[in-house]
């Protein structure tokens, strides 16, 4: 039986992966040429990667549990954390004053990965390619398809199988065809917030910042954060509102860039001598939640990852998010008997409530980063969080935590950080409480909570 999967970006390549492991044949068409043309002919390692990342697109990414649980199950994490640089924490960059380090768990040992977006696509279709049963076609575009017979178009040249899956990312033309055909609806909701990439190189041969850490320059309404490479420099994104004061669109002179930078960013100059090129070089990419329904049709064309739910990246969960459908797409093919036309549907409904749930926790998380945690309430209700997370193990685990560093579904992420915050938000809003009976009280409040 034949599987097509629409595009090797990280969903296509892994999936690739797990359905070759299933006995299937597995041809991955993809638009873009073969990284591995030109480029050296060696193998990827994951130090840098030979995959050139398209203009506008996100050179690193944030790896955390649900990514790499996916990838331990058919043993490419040890390979894929070679290359990655662990954050423990966010540093935040105040306008005045300290750098601020805030921990991710209450541990303090606990981290995201920022790993070369390159380098992961690449080792994930080396070990696709690796099975027999799995090629690969670059500079193919789908430009048709036909969700009832299988049959597929990419720019004059024609294929078919039995399963088409469209793991073509945000912009999917898999779903586009669906939608032309009327067999899908689509929501498309875009930010009035776009990004663009910066670099911090590194200096004298090393990191210019901490490479331990996440860092937010967090300015209310818009920020910028900068996550470390292994070649040392840091890659900075901004993410800034589209029109309006202090926006893209109200920056472009150098000398007004260097101006706003000064002001707002006031310790990036130093550290980025190529500030003002690669703002005015670099593109600004969109930002926003992709949502649509169904996520397939007639059990024989699905959609994958960002092609079914893109989401803003301020939970760093969008390719974690995907390597996770992968996986559940996997057991829905067990639970099936390898039934596609029950797996399918079965995959969505496993599926869509926890796509909707990050989409909503990454719109807010937002907020969270740009404005509150520059906050002293903000800092403090960490600290109180990470106090109650060490008293009540297991029992009181903060979103960021249940995010990034468990598998829980992300309903479920969601409804019970609900609750606790139902909870804290009674502790605090009674300082008296806080003031005469202090932790200890809190503890047993929440355990008999
Ligand atoms: C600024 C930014 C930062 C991010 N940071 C993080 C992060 O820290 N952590 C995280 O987990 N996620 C992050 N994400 C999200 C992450 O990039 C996506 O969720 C992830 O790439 C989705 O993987 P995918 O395979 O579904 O789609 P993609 O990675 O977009 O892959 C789609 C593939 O399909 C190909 N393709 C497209 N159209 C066609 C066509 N018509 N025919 C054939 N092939 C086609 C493309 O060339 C590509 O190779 C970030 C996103 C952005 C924008």
């Amino acid at each position: 039986m034949k599987v097509a999967i629409v595009g090797a970006g990280l969903a296509g390549c892994l999936l690739a992966t797990y359905l070759a492991r299933r006995g299937y044949e597995v041809v991955l068409y993809e638009r873009r040429p073969d990284p591995r043309d030109g480029m050296g002919g060696g193998p990827a390692g994951l130090g840098g990667g030979r995959s050139k990342v398209e203009r506008g697109r996100s050179i690193n990414l944030a790896l955390s549990e649900r990514g790499l649980d996916a990838l331990r199950r058919v043993g490419l994490a040890d390979q894929v954390m070679k290359g990655a640089l662990p954050m423990r924490g966010r540093m935040i960059h105040p306008i005045e004053g300290e750098l601020d380090f805030q921990p991710y768990s209450a541990d303090g040992q606990r981290a995201i990965n920022s790993i070369s977006r390159g380098a992961l696509n690449d080792a994930l279709l080396e070990a696709a390619l690796a099975h027999e049963g799995v090629i690969v076609h670059f500079e193919h575009r789908l430009t048709a398809l036909d969700a009832f017979s299988g049959a597929m178009e990419f720019e004059g040249r024609r294929a078919h199988a039995d399963v088409v899956i469209g793991a073509d990312g945000a912009g999917s033309a898999v779903r586009g065809q669906l939608l032309a055909a009327g067999l899908l609806d689509e929501s498309l909701d875009f930010l009035d917030y776009g990004y663009k990439e910066l670099t911090i190189p590194a200096r004298d041969g090393d990191f210019a910042l901490d490479p331990d850490a996440l860092h937010i320059w967090p300015r209310g309404s818009s920020m910028m954060i900068a996550l470390p490479n292994p070649d040392r420099s840091f890659t900075c994104t901004l993410f800034w509102p589209n029109g309006g004061t202090s926006s893209f669109a109200s920056l472009s002179s150098p000398a007004a860039i260097m101006r706003h930078f000064d002001r707002v960013y006031p310790d990036v100059p130093a550290l980025a001598p190529d500030l003002v090129s690669d703002y005015q070089h670099n593109p600004v990419g969109l930002l926003g939640t992709v949502r649509c329904d169904p996520w397939q049709a007639g059990g024989r064309v699905a959609l994958i990852g960002d092609a079914a739910h893109a989401i803003v990246p301020f939970y760093g969960q969008g390719a974690n998010a995907a390597f996770e459908d992968v996986v559940e797409l996997d057991r829905c093919l067990a639970d099936t008997g390898d039934r596609w036309a029950a797996a399918l549907p079965l995959f969505q409904v496993r599926r869509q409530a926890n796509a909707e749930a990050i989409a909503r926790m990454a719109l807010d998380n937002f907020v969270e980063m740009r404005d509150r945690v520059a906050s002293p309430g903000y800092q403090m209700k960490k600290k109180l969080e990470h106090v109650l997370e060490r008293a009540l193990p297991g029992r009181y685990v903060s979103r960021y935590e249940l995010v990034s560093f468990t598998t829980v579904p992300y309903a479920q992420v969601q409804r019970r950080v609900w609750r606790q915050q139902r909870v804290l938000g009674a502790m605090l809003g009674g300082a008296a409480l806080l003031a005469g009976v202090g932790v200890a009280a809190l503890v047993r409040k929440l355990r008999s909570s």
